[in-house]
């Protein structure tokens, strides 16, 4: 890897989940990240590879958490209680604030079987109740940053002189990264993030042990106090891959179904303003 002033993190664990039946026959899920790492993810809360046809996912509702929906494969049309509506493609993500409350679905297109992750962003407490908010982020508009054989999509955070101008509560990098064979390039973290980098295509040796990593794996970095860089080099069919860190909360985690919060009571003040206010959640 090239040198750097700063430290370099190395990758302490490679997971290899199973593809599993979803909700449906013809539903699939990976969970990439599986719910209740909440330290060691903090401030993610869980991230899921999904293939579904239309009609899996009804409409639901989230509150105190962001969702980010990046699609790999296919296209979701998407639509909230708020108005919103949208429609993103491959390489668009769509970053949905739920804050106080919000009801939505993402749907393929007719026929189509969409391949998406969903990545659960937990809110701060002072803003778990945050105006219910969408971002769509276009992976041909978001800002790159080009080194020889490489590419690095910026949708959150920055890298180099590419800085995303996407809104977070929790600060947050989010960066897709392209190389080809034998490129190398080097990420910079700031200090104290968490950081999970999850392979989407080909194959790559990261980190400053040059751990292997190939397709459907997620690396987690090794934690680090102070500001540090993550070199990646791509393998022999290059590598597509996101990369996923954030500052941690170190805040109380209290998740059931699709809210979470800081304290049972907090879930159940949820559950009761989410039947009393019905299709008006949020609102
Ligand atoms: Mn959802």
């Amino acid at each position: 890897m090239t040198t750097s002033q700063h430290l370099q993190r190395a990758v302490a664990r490679v997971d290899s989940s199973p593809i599993e039946r979803g909700m449906t026959a013809a539903h699939r899920v990976r969970p990439l990240v599986p719910p209740g790492s909440w330290g060691a993810a903090d401030p993610f809360l869980l991230l899921m590879e999904d293939w579904f046809p239309l009609g899996v996912f009804d409409n639901h509702p989230h509150r105190g958490i962001e969702t980010v929906t990046y699609v790999v494969e296919g296209s979701i049309e998407h639509y909230d209680n708020h108005g919103n509506t949208g429609t993103i493609g491959p390489g668009d993500a769509l970053w949905l604030t739920a804050g106080r409350g919000i009801i939505h679905n993402e749907r393929p297109g007719a026929g189509q079987i969409a391949h998406v992750l969903q990545l659960w962003v937990n809110l701060p407490r002072a803003h778990k109740l945050a105006r219910p908010a969408f971002q769509e982020l276009r992976g041909a508009e978001v800002p790159v940053r080009r080194e020889p054989g490489a590419e690095l999509r910026v949708f959150s955070g920055a890298s180099g002189s590419a800085v995303a101008q996407t809104h977070n509560y929790a600060q947050v990098l989010l960066v897709e990264v392209r190389l080809e064979p034998g490129a190398v390039v080097e990420q910079e973290l700031p200090a104290g993030y968490n950081g999970f980098l999850v392979l989407l295509e080909g194959q790559g040796i990261v980190g400053s042990a040059a751990t292997a990593v190939a397709a459907g794996q997620v690396a987690w970095l090794t934690p680090s106090d102070g500001p540090s860089t993550f070199g990646m080099r791509g393998g022999e069919n290059g590598m597509r891959a996101l990369l996923m860190a954030g500052l941690p909360l170190r805040e109380p985690v209290v998740a059931q179904g699709p809210f979470v919060m800081n304290s049972r009571e907090e879930i159940q003040q949820a559950y009761a303003d989410f039947r009393r206010q019905g299709d008006q959640f949020g609102q």
